[in-house]
């Protein structure tokens, strides 16, 4: 599907947060053919007054089935965004050999398909045409249970043995890095030494290691040197995944985590993070949810995105909801997650402040990510249709937060040399043209937290590998998989 199309009268940021240029971009077939002043003879769009920047990389997404099941990724294209990373917080489809983690049904549905192997998850990508490009991390519950099955426990030498070469497959055939996720099962029974270890995998081949720590609230401060420990043992990219300070006793922990990743990265630790524009998270409700030591700090702040069994809880705070039960909320949980199809009940919790989630925005190793979960059931997080543009609308344009082509470097050029995502991610001559146009003075996320699930305005076209892939809400799946750096590979 190859184009001849100018954009013409664009303002450009060319994603490496250089000041805006005044030019035309002509692509000819899936590449950038000039910057600059651009003949006639191509399929003409006027950019007067917008701009034109390279697509937006959603690092942080757990679109895994979405790619396959739902391959418009409408709530994706129309944010602007031309990529996304999957196999986020130690869950995926694929590596999977035998048991599944438990997390999977609750992240990717009960009609999630499965893979024995990565390449047999790309492979099935690449068939399904998505809308957008898709690279993939190994989850390591993945692995776990992959070897281990159903038990929750320490894995043997020989298991562990078992545990890297399976990785090993994995980053052969195209996964660009390893992720982690520490509070949920089976991941969270992992000790530092094993999760070094296979890091290591990563620091060989230079790829990257994600991960959901250990704890975003009142242990945030270990988990973060835990983190920092891993990346200095296994000499990898350390990225922590949707940072965060929870709970408000722990507001205001950023200014030292920020300190750590900055004395961290003076003795040669590349960590760095990366966050979602909201105050609130979003997660099954069960992995929140300890009934011998239920946490009601967090229960009181929590709400019903989506529940298969009482579709008509969607959207209330579970507070009001046990008042009106006339019960405690533990109780009214427990009932909630006893009913068949309750533990893939999610929720929402507004557990952030303002300050730390700025602070973490404006941080200059900071990219943006959206960690939206795809159960368009019931009424989820907006992060799942909001993310960029409210980066742009709010934090940029209403609340002057970050420069503009700053947050577009946070959002495209920085995301790609992190995840070794070559040949994108950049508006220059010979790159591969993924872009989007978007009028900076409009662009608003129409999602809120009582109607999330509609698209933004202000993103005009978004173009991907060359071919026009959204204009005028019309969409055209053009996406690819992606893999690492080729130098990078061993
Ligand atoms: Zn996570």
């Amino acid at each position: 599907m190859s184009e001849r199309l100018v954009f013409r009268d664009v303002r450009v940021l060319d994603g490496t947060g250089a000041p805006p240029l005044a030019a035309d971009v002509s692509i000819v077939g899936e590449r950038i053919e000039r910057v600059g002043s651009v003949p006639s003879g191509y399929q003409e769009i006027d950019g007067r007054g917008r701009y034109l920047t390279p697509g937006f990389v959603d690092v942080h997404s757990h679109d895994d089935a979405a790619v396959l099941t739902l391959p418009d990724l409408e709530f994706k294209l129309s944010q602007g965004c031309t990529s996304v990373v999957v196999g986020n917080c130690g869950f995926g489809l694929s590596p999977l050999t035998g048991a599944e983690p438990p997390g999977n049904a609750s992240l990717f549905g009960v009609e999630r398909p499965r893979f024995a192997r990565v390449r047999d998850y790309l492979s099935a990508v690449t068939s399904a045409r998505p809308a957008v490009n898709v690279a993939t991390l190994v989850g390591h519950a993945n692995l776990l249970s992959s070897v281990l099955g159903a038990e929750e426990r320490s894995p043997s030498r020989e298991e562990r043995a078992a545990m890297r070469s399976l990785l090993a497959s994995a980053l052969e055939d195209g996964a660009v890095g390893l992720s982690t996720g520490l509070i949920y099962r089976p991941g969270r029974s992992a000790t530092l030494e094993e999760l070094a270890e296979l890091a290591a995998l990563c620091g060989e081949r230079d790829l990257i290691y994600t991960t959901h720590i250990r704890s975003e609230s009142d242990r945030l401060l270990p988990a973060v040197e835990e983190a920092i420990e891993i990346g200095r043992l296994a000499r990898c990219r350390v990225q922590i995944s949707h940072h965060k300070a929870s709970g408000k006793r722990n507001w205001g922990k950023t200014l030292q985590t920020h300190a750590r990743f900055a004395a961290a990265r003076a003795q040669g630790v590349d960590i760095a993070f990366d966050v979602y524009p909201y105050t609130a998270g979003s997660g099954p409700l069960v992995e929140y949810f300890d009934p011998a030591r239920p946490d009601l700090d967090l229960l009181e702040v929590s709400r019903i995105a989506s529940c298969p069994p009482f579709p008509e809880l969607e959207g209330r705070m579970l507070v009001e909801l046990a008042a009106e039960a006339a019960t405690d909320v533990p109780t009214f949980v427990t009932r909630i997650l006893a009913a068949p199809g309750g533990e893939r009940t999610l929720c929402i919790t507004f557990t952030m402040g303002d300050e730390d989630l700025e602070r973490n925005l404006s941080h200059p190793h900071a990219l943006i990510g959206s960690d939206g979960l795809v159960d368009l059931s019931g009424k989820p997080h907006p992060r799942l249709f909001g993310t960029f543009p409210r980066v742009l609308g709010h934090y940029v344009r209403e609340r002057g937060l970050l420069a503009l082509p700053e947050a577009i470097r946070k959002m495209t050029h920085a995301s790609c040399e992190r995840f070794g995502l070559e040949e994108r991610g950049r508006i220059a001559e010979g790159m591969i043209a993924d872009l989007v146009l978007f009028d900076a003075d409009t662009v608003t996320p129409r999602a809120s937290y009582d109607d999330p699930k509609r698209t933004p305005s202000g993103i005009e076209c978004v173009v991907v590998n060359g071919a026009m892939a959204y204009r005028s809400g019309a969409i055209s799946r053009a996406g690819r998989v992606l893999g690492p750096r080729r130098a990078a590979r061993v």
